[in-house]
């Protein structure tokens, strides 16, 4: 029997706007004959006291239909995924909100997509992933605030579980087993005893295997973006998960030491270069991945259905990172140009974990250095030569491969500081020119 409860306080703790919104939408609710209500996360950070953002409706009645109404009205965009009954509005100021048909829905087939038929509430919340996001508010006139807890989200809150609502959930759906890990972090929660259970035994089969690589990729990368996804990685760890991104990747002492640097890694990054922006969660899994071979990247990458731009980054973070770092700390000082040749080609995602793998070797001296590389390479990699091929050219230079030779150590001088100015590149070059004889 549905627990509803009164609580039209709780609501007010969202931003006045928002409430005056959500007031207005359950009137309209009322207009057009269905009952209404905010579900899942938003109720969940409610009751957590946590500010929350996106917003997800449910509609009892035709969701999509109801979602153009709001659109109408507020002028917002709108897009419509006609197979899931829902609508995405993003309002004027930037506002998100999910409106979906309540429903039911079951699973022909393991691990893939489920058949959606509209259902009442309770089935609706029913199908969620856990107690404590199966929780909806109604924001009809006269209702606006009352809690449903059908399923126990509310004492499960209060014992800080992560509990699911039947025993064949992860089976259905095994994203929930990385969802399971991401709230039990997130909030420092404990997955409950027979929820952990169920999650041991669908992690113990090849269900994930089945997953394609963009839910895969979605999964993992959400568990990444987590404040602080250290803890998560253990527990990934733990339950034997990584196989899924690949068979032999495994978490010994060395992996972890990076993994659990990188932290300390974004946050000096983060200091020094506040707008060089990271992809932080694929710093993530080049850390876990950085003692894998290439072949063995290659095929996290494919699972992953990574884009092209992540598989670069993903790409330049195996073995080769400790061939750079090697050379960057081993020997006694190197000139500025040298460090902009070692590290010019590395995507940003690649200098964090260098740094991170410094920062788990805990050799004050040497991480001292390469910091100091690193600040000096962002400043002279935006470093160019005032001559270019035009101008070598109009110095008597016939075109081909010597102007990259040419331009090339140009540039390294200019890094340098041999030359620094443009009357002293030209006598640089015109010395060159000398050398090479006539070209
Ligand atoms: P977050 O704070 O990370 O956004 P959320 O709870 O809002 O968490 P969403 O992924 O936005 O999570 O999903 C919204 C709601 O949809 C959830 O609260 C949950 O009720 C339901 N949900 C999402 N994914 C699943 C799933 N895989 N299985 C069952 N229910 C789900």
């Amino acid at each position: 029997m549905a627990k509803l409860t009164h609580r039209p306080a709780l609501l007010e703790r969202l931003p006045a706007r928002v409430v005056r919104l959500l007031r207005e939408i359950g009137r309209l609710g009322d207009e057009r004959g269905c009952r209404v209500y905010v579900v899942g996360g938003v109720v969940r950070d409610l009751l957590l006291g946590h500010a929350t953002l996106d917003l997800d409706l449910s509609v009892e009645g035709d969701g999509i239909a109801f979602a153009r109404a709001v659109a109408d009205r507020y002028r917002t965009g709108l897009a419509v995924f006609e197979r899931f009954a829902t609508a995405r509005l993003v309002f004027p100021d930037g506002l998100k909100m999910d409106i979906a048909t309540t429903r039911r829905e079951s699973y022909a087939q393991p691990a893939l997509l489920p058949t959606v038929e509209s259902a009442s509430i309770e089935e609706d919340l029913y199908r969620r992933d856990f107690t404590i996001n199966a929780l909806a508010m109604q924001l009809n006139p006269g209702q606006f605030g009352r809690l449903l807890d059908v399923y126990g989200g509310r004492r499960d809150l209060r014992a800080r579980t992560i509990r699911v609502l039947h025993a064949g959930s992860f089976q259905d759906d095994p994203t929930r087993i990385f969802r399971a890990i991401r709230f039990e972090q997130r909030f420092g929660f404990r997955l409950e005893r027979e929820t952990l259970r169920l999650l041991a035994q669908a992690a113990a089969t090849n269900l994930i295997q089945q997953l394609s690589g963009p839910r895969l990729q979605n999964e993992i990368l959400l568990l990444f973006a987590e404040q602080d996804p250290v803890r998560a990685i253990a527990r990934l760890a733990q339950l034997n998960l990584f196989r899924f991104l690949h068979r032999r990747l495994s978490y010994p002492t060395s992996v972890r030491r990076v993994v659990t640097a990188v932290p300390r890694a974004f946050a000096w990054w983060a200091r020094r270069f506040p707008d060089a922006v990271i992809d932080r969660p694929i710093v993530y899994v080049m850390a876990l991945s950085s003692e894998s071979s290439p072949a063995v990247i290659a095929a996290i990458i494919k699972r992953l259905a990574c884009s092209r731009e992540q598989a670069t980054k993903m790409s330049a973070g195996g073995k080769q990172v400790d061939r750079i770092l090697k050379r960057l700390t081993d020997r006694g000082a190197l000139r500025p140009s040298q460090v902009y040749r070692l590290l010019a080609d590395l995507p940003d995602e690649a200098l964090v974990l260098l740094l991170a793998k410094q920062v788990s070797r805990q050799q004050g001296t040497r991480l001292n250095l390469l910091r100091r590389y690193l600040v000096a390479y962002m400043t002279n990699r935006t470093i160019k030569t005032s001559l270019m091929g035009r101008d070598l050219q109009a110095m008597g230079l016939k075109p081909g491969p010597q102007y990259k030779t040419i331009l090339g150590k140009l540039l390294d001088a200019r890094i340098d500081g041999v030359v620094t100015s443009e009357a002293e590149e030209r006598a640089f070059v015109q010395k060159r020119l000398g050398v090479l004889g006539d070209c």
